[in-house]
């Protein structure tokens, strides 16, 4: 009974060591406890001989090491926090740099006055489409660091906006797109934050829709699920996509964790929560895989209570 499934062998193993005399020292394993729940322990046991110095008995000393583990675990997250965070700061000072130099070569290739009317046609649309670039490149590293001060953000004019910007993709993959709300829903807020996190969240249907899917983007006045007292916004944004795994589920807002391999930087998510807890807020996922009726429901709440200064965000 003390060893829980998967860890059954351990037992006649440890036994037939004995037997040989020899001692088992820190054994990192799992054990069950009265009440069922599981253990996490480091075990030493040793024989104890007779006087002719055969095995008679064993002695054994547990040690909880979950608390440790535990611990260990949190320093392991932190240090995947940090290392984001300087990989972000690297990767937006790289491409940021570029990015400047080019819109002030068009800048002054526009003043060329020996450019002709489309031409310079070509360059304004060229600039703004730079602009866009730096726009999705910040939205995408996630780090966007919004140093405008909090005001008032009009979510269906975000939503869109967001919708405009990802229309293409929108259209080319097939996906029919329904959104409910309308004007009347402002709240206080970072509005670059606030664009980020939704085409973080639209971004992430779009991915798990095939084609010919269906996305829903709704936005209401609601009261707080968790403290009725407070209003805000409740934004919904659902998919009929490939769903997520249950087990999936509860690592969503890690950061690094990411499906997408080479294309998914397993930050949207993480980026998203801290968007939504910087706003009074909260953000919670609702999934099936199940065949025929898979998708996912990503379910926002923004209260529009914000620090009133802009917070440095990069270490
Ligand atoms: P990325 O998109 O770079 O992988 P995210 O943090 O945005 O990182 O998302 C993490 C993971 O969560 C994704 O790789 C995907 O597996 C899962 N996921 C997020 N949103 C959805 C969704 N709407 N449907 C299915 N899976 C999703
Ligand atoms: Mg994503």
């Amino acid at each position: 009974m003390l060893a829980p499934p998967g860890y059954k062998d351990e037992i006649p193993a440890i036994l037939e060591r004995l037997r040989n005399k020899q001692t088992i020292e820190h054994l990192e394993t799992h054990r069950q406890a009265k009440d069922g729940s599981l253990l996490q322990l480091s075990v030493t046991i040793s024989p104890i001989f007779d006087s002719d110095g055969r095995v008679i008995a064993a002695s054994a000393i547990a040690r909880d090491i979950g608390e440790r583990i535990k611990t260990e675990e949190t320093l392991r997250k932190t240090e995947k926090l940090a290392a984001a965070g300087r990989l972000a700061a690297t990767i937006a000072h790289e491409i940021n740099n570029p990015l400047a130099a080019i819109t002030n070569l068009l800048y002054l290739a526009r003043k060329n006055p020996s450019l002709d009317g489309k031409a310079k046609r070509y360059l304004d649309l060229a600039q703004e489409e730079l602009g866009r670039v730096a726009h999705i490149a910040r939205q995408s590293l996630g780090f966007y660091r919004d140093t405008s001060i909090p005001g008032t953000v009009e979510i269906s004019a975000a939503l869109d906006e967001i919708v405009a910007l990802y229309g293409r993709r929108i259209d080319s993959k097939g996906i029919h797109l329904e959104t409910e709300y309308g004007p009347g829903l402002a709240i206080h807020a970072f509005p670059g934050e606030i664009r980020q996190l939704l085409s973080n969240l639209l971004v992430n249907a779009i991915d798990a829709c095939g084609s010919g899917g269906q996305l829903r983007i709704r936005a209401t006045s609601r009261n707080d699920w968790n403290h009725n007292r407070r209003s805000g916004v409740r934004i919904t944004i659902a998919d009929n996509g490939c769903g997520i795994p249950k087990p999936h589920l509860a690592r969503l807002f890690e950061p690094f964790f990411t499906t997408k391999e080479d294309v998914g930087t397993g930050l949207g998510l993480w980026v998203s929560k801290g968007i939504v807890q910087r706003h009074g807020g909260s953000i919670r996922a609702r999934s099936s895989t199940r065949a025929g009726e898979s998708g996912t429901v990503f379910s926002l709440f923004l209260s529009g209570v914000v620090p009133n200064s802009p917070v440095q965000r990069i270490a």
